[in-house]
């Protein structure tokens, strides 16, 4: 079997607390991202679900070295970067590239779009030939499914949907293997939001390329993801095929998570049972004892609240922490 694209082994990201004016003293550690290990195959789409602050966005952050990890290793391409300085990760940067969240906020507001699309092209110093630079940037337009001669109108020119194909284009100007999409459509209109998911699909199969999805339900990730993460307070609580999740989804965070998705059958909506989690994500300053779901979950026994249980894998790839499933 060929070796994985990207492979993370026991990731984990603290952020010290400090306290004071002059004498800054560490008072605590947020545990952002806690022991987080998982591969991605050329050509796959792993989905990393979970809600806001589950330490998925800087798990993406950390793979790409734009967030130094506490521990763990990264390794891209066979080569591990985990403490790779500016000037290593640099040809290497040109090949796992990031598509954001906000297609407001992500694009240089006073900059034309062809600059924008062709400026890591400037960066990377391979835009030597005017005519070839124009000639890519074009490419790259209609790659997306925007027109070239759209190339000298500013974002506030485009909508939201087409904001995020300008930022495609510019993280497939280098040409990378990799692509982390951090929530990439949450932004965006609900019938807005499967298009991009189409072009991305679409990108996939032309380029074989490899996303890293991160998104915060597991509706926006059914369709494009080969296989899915959900992450619960810095660490991942179950990861399986695509379909054995949604067929049988076995953490209870996992559960929740897919019973808030909606279904097209009113009649079958109607008639499902929503699992509601309650409270808030607990701090990661402070995280709960054993499991870290206890306090919220609805099957919660004595020994969760003292025993962490470990993501165990129970085979055909599928991976749960969950004292009900590990049975440790
Ligand atoms: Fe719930 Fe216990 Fe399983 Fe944690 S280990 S998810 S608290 S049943």
């Amino acid at each position: 079997m060929a070796d994985p694209l990207l492979r993370v082994d026991n990731l984990k990201v603290h952020f010290p607390v400090m306290r004071g004016v002059i004498w800054k003293k560490q008072v605590g550690t947020v545990h952002a991202v806690d022991g987080v290990s998982f591969t991605l195959d050329r050509g796959e789409t792993l989905g990393l679900v979970g809600e806001s602050g589950c330490g998925k966005s800087t798990t993406g952050l950390a793979v790409l070295r734009m967030q130094d990890s506490t521990a763990g290793r990264i390794e891209f391409e066979g080569h591990d970067i985990t403490r790779h300085d500016k000037a290593q990760m640099r040809p290497i940067r040109q090949r796992m590239q990031m598509v954001y969240q906000d297609p407001y906020g992500s694009l240089n507001p006073r900059m034309k779009v062809n600059d924008i699309i062709g400026e890591p092209l400037v960066v990377h110093g391979m835009a030597h030939d005017p005519k070839a630079y124009a000639a890519r940037i074009a490419e790259l337009m209609r790659t997306v499914g925007l027109l070239p001669d759209m190339a000298e109108r500013y974002p506030h020119e485009f909508s939201g949907g087409q904001r995020q194909r300008i930022g495609i284009a510019r993280a497939l100007a280098m040409e990378p293997s990799l692509i982390i999409c951090d929530e990439p459509v949450s932004a965006l209109d609900v019938s807005i939001q499967a298009q991009v998911v189409n072009v991305l699909q679409e990108l996939q199969e032309r380029l074989g390329l490899t996303y890293l999805f991160i998104a915060h339900d597991l509706s926006v990730v059914r369709h494009l993801c080969h296989r899915v993460a959900v992450m619960y307070l810095g660490r991942i609580v179950e990861i399986a095929d695509r379909d054995a999740l949604y067929q049988e989804p076995l953490h209870p965070y996992t559960q929740a998570l897919m019973s808030a998705v909606p279904v097209a059958d009113p009649v079958i909506e109607r008639s499902r049972q929503r699992i509601v989690v309650q409270g808030e994500v607990p701090s990661a300053l402070n995280p709960p004892s054993g499991c870290r779901f206890h306090t919220r979950c609805p099957m919660a026994m004595d020994r969760c609240k003292t025993q962490d249980p470990a993501l165990t894998d129970l085979g055909q790839g599928r991976s749960v922490a969950c004292h009900l499933h590990t049975g440790a």
